[in-house]
């Protein structure tokens, strides 16, 4: 059995709509579906789990929210339009984006879950309706009847183990089809808690583990995973086959085909996934296997990530190897302020505290750095806001003695200072820091080291 995702662009109109249809009904595997929201049509257009971040906000702020409303009811119309459903279909969904404004939820953070989820939630009404019309056996499933439990905070949810004795005793009606919304569960009180952004992947994967699927195929609307990002180097290869870690690694640092803790339960349930096109389903795409299947040793490397959300805090001071609790005093200053840090790479008198950015705030920051003044005292102290992070990942890294020598060369020939380098204990990634502005030639010196 095959369960496949849907990407909010293979979802976003009437004409990918159909696309879907064809790829789920070609095989007969393809028993489990889930849906994103609807997504860009075109660049520059909003996806539909923006507009309802919106309308969140607006009946948040006690805004006049008609025109978001019809926004996000015209979205779905216009698919539905497309295959002349009938008007209660419709009708049904306008209920459901109508309702949340009444719905009274315990806090922001829960009412704003619950906007969020409706995004892929209509669409799995929607696709459901479809496919019934079109002739093929299948059921909607709400995550809740499902089982899939969630706990965590309700805009960045983890799934609860509960979730997998749940999926243990789901069945899925002979010859029927079931499609799943992507993007949430449900808190063991019954509140919808959304994972991170671009999560439907994890609800892929994790039905894939619950319900021991062969493959979960991930489309998307590119034909593989490439080398780099190809807004930055011209024509990047293509990965036709990559270990889960390195594709951890790498979504990890900017990959963003692949949500990057949706990898997770695929390992756990070790089911291969597969990296797809909608709009050219007959391409291989990329397969992401365990490290076990893969052994390619004439790849030296498999990716090279670049992501510029990083800050970095440089911390000097003489001594700092004999001094006792310099670490643990700082910790107490993150955990003061309920902060979590990437990395910590350090030397003899210095470290350097690298941060994600987007979970940081002004305030929060100069009330970091001026702590850490007042309690470590440091000989000198630098927050730096634009770092960013290179990693170059490869489970063929230890198999060559010379790749950071290499990595190395590229960058200094090229004149780009190496702020930061790491290499993590399983010698499958390098990391380095530069500045943001060195990033992206950076990415095409290494590229062109590797693969020209
Ligand atoms: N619709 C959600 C988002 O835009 C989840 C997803 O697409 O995977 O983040």
């Amino acid at each position: 059995m095959k369960v496949v995702k849907f990407g909010g662009s293979s979802l976003a109109t009437g004409e990918q709509f159909e696309k879907v249809i064809k790829i789920v009904s070609d095989d007969f595997e393809r028993k489990v579906i889930v849906t994103s929201a609807p997504g860009k049509r075109f660049a520059g257009d909003t996806k539909v789990t923006d507009l309802l971040i919106e309308y969140a906000k607006m009946v948040l702020e006690n805004e006049d929210y008609t025109n978001i409303v019809k926004e996000i009811v015209s979205r779905y119309r216009q698919i539905s339009d497309y295959f002349q459903l009938d008007e209660s279909v419709i009708k049904l969904l306008k209920e459901k984006i109508v309702g949340l404004a009444k719905t009274d939820f315990s806090d922001e953070e829960h009412l704003m879950a619950a906007f969020k989820a409706h995004g892929e939630f209509l669409n799995a009404i929607l696709l459901n309706k479809v496919l019934n019309t079109k002739g093929i056996k299948s059921i909607f499933v709400d995550s809740k009847e499902a089982g899939i439990i969630v706990h965590g905070k309700p805009n960045d949810a983890d799934i609860s183990n509960q979730t997998y004795v749940n999926l243990e005793k789901f069945e899925i009606p002979e010859g029927t089809k079931a499609v799943f919304p992507g993007f949430f569960g449900y808190s063991k009180h019954g509140s919808i808690y959304t994972f991170s952004r671009g999560g439907s992947d994890i609800t892929g994967a994790m039905l894939s583990r619950g319900l021991h699927a062969d493959l979960y195929e991930n489309f998307t609307d590119v034909d593989a995973i490439y080398v780099a990002n190809n807004h930055v180097v011209k024509h990047p290869q293509a990965i036709k086959k990559m270990s889960y870690r390195e594709m951890r690694e790498l979504s990890y640092a900017g990959f963003s085909v692949f949500q990057d803790e949706a990898i997770i339960p695929a390992v756990k349930g070790q089911v291969p996934v597969n990296v797809k096109n909608t709009n050219n389903p007959d391409a291989d795409g990329t397969m992401i296997v365990p490290e076990q299947f893969l052994f390619d040793p004439s790849n030296q490397i498999t990716g090279i990530a670049c992501s510029k959300r990083f800050s970095a805090l440089y911390i000097h001071r003489y001594l700092l190897n004999k001094e006792v609790g310099f670490t643990l005093k700082l910790l107490q200053i993150f955990y003061k302020y309920n902060i979590s840090y990437e990395h910590m790479p350090s030397g003899i008198d210095d470290l350097t505290v690298i941060f994600d950015r987007t979970k940081l705030d002004k305030t929060t920051i100069k009330h970091l750095c001026h702590d850490v003044k007042e309690v470590l005292q440091p000989d000198y102290l630098e927050w730096m806001d634009d770092y960013a992070i290179i990693m170059v990942v490869g489970e063929g890294i230890a198999h060559n003695v010379n790749t950071i020598g290499e990595i190395i060369d590229s960058l200094t020939e090229n004149n780009i200072a190496i702020h930061m380098i790491n290499q993590g204990a399983s010698r499958i990634s390098i990391m380095i820091g530069i500045q943001e502005s060195d990033a992206d030639n950076a990415v095409n010196q290494i590229y062109k080291k590797f693969f020209n």
